[in-house]
């Protein structure tokens, strides 16, 4: 059984990103330049963003955090996206999710430039991703696709039941996993909250990916031998033994499951990592795409 590590091939994608920006540098090019906007004191949020910025200063780029208080307006807010829209050294902006619910996200949403919008959120670049042009693609399907891609998992012709049917992991993965592409080729079945027999599907998959947020959902007596399992569900539960009050939990059993696994990612460690090495990729890209307007 091979436990797919997301944490060292993250590191291994953000030291390809940073031997990028060193010779970007080396030729005078302008340092690719991220900022996030959080909005409101939510403490993922926080932890997150301030993980992305860290990542930044990592690989070398440059990063702008802009902070608002939870009480912000919504024509506040879209006054920062433009700003954030017309500044010419941004090269990329992400607006962390979820917003507070005075704020209306899909108005915020539209309203980020598709050229800056290396979360791959706006329906522009999403129609992109659908129809294999190319595109900044959400960085946690992404991320999956290319922890498949290194590890070289046989994807082409098999069952791949995505669990989950959110507009930022459990969609576009399903697209991403049925296209015509190396990697990628698979039948794929998309389940969700309505999804009746849903272990008739599962016992059939040969790659399950789980994206619904319900901690140690997936059991063993759910999956075949040999499956491969991507497990995307991040959820705090509360621990009183852990120094932080919780433990993260996938929504996998993992114990259980990877025995009879093929490959399996770990939650923490597995998705988790990749997200953010993604998010740089697409910065970078986004950083070198303006170089060529
Ligand atoms: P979401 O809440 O937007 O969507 C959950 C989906 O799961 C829904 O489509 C729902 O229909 C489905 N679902 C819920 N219960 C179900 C059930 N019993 N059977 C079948 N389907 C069911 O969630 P999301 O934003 O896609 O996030 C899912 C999980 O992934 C969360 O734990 C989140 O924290 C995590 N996540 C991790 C990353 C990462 O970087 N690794 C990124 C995004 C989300």
């Amino acid at each position: 059984m091979i436990i797919i590590d997301g944490k060292k091939i993250s590191q291994i994608i953000k030291e390809e990103i940073k031997e990028d920006v060193e010779k970007r540098n080396l030729k005078g090019l302008k340092q690719p330049h991220l900022a996030a906007v959080l909005v409101g004191d939510d403490g993922a949020s926080q932890t997150y963003v301030n993980s992305k910025v860290i990542a930044c200063q990592k690989v070398g780029f440059k990063s702008t955090l802009i902070t608002k208080d939870k009480t912000i307006s919504q024509n506040e807010l879209l006054q920062v996206i433009d700003q954030l829209n017309e500044d010419k050294d941004i090269d990329g902006y992400i607006v962390q999710l979820p917003l507070p619910k005075h704020i209306d996200e899909e108005k915020v949403l539209m309203k980020v430039n598709p050229d800056k919008d290396v979360d791959g959120f706006h329906p522009y670049n999403f129609g992109k991703m659908a129809l294999e042009m190319p595109t900044f693609i959400s960085a946690t399907p992404y991320g999956i696709m290319e922890l498949l891609e290194r590890y070289q998992i046989e994807v082409a012709s098999k069952h791949c039941v995505v669990i989950g049917r959110s507009h930022i992991v459990g969609r576009p993965i399903s697209i991403l996993m049925s296209q015509k592409k190396k990697y990628a080729n698979a039948t794929v079945t998309l389940a969700h909250s309505r999804t009746k027999y849903l272990e008739e599907l599962t016992k059939t998959a040969d790659i399950i990916i789980t994206a619904l947020g319900n901690p140690e959902f997936l059991k063993a007596d759910m999956v075949k031998e040999g499956v491969v399992v991507i497990d995307v569900g991040i959820t705090r539960v509360s621990d009183p033994k852990a120094k932080r009050g919780y433990v993260l939990r996938g929504d996998v059993e993992f114990e259980s499951v990877s025995k009879k696994a093929k490959a399996i990612t770990p939650v923490p460690g597995g998705v988790g990592p990749m997200t953010i090495a993604m998010l740089l990729k697409n910065t970078l890209l986004a950083c070198q795409r303006n170089e060529h307007k």
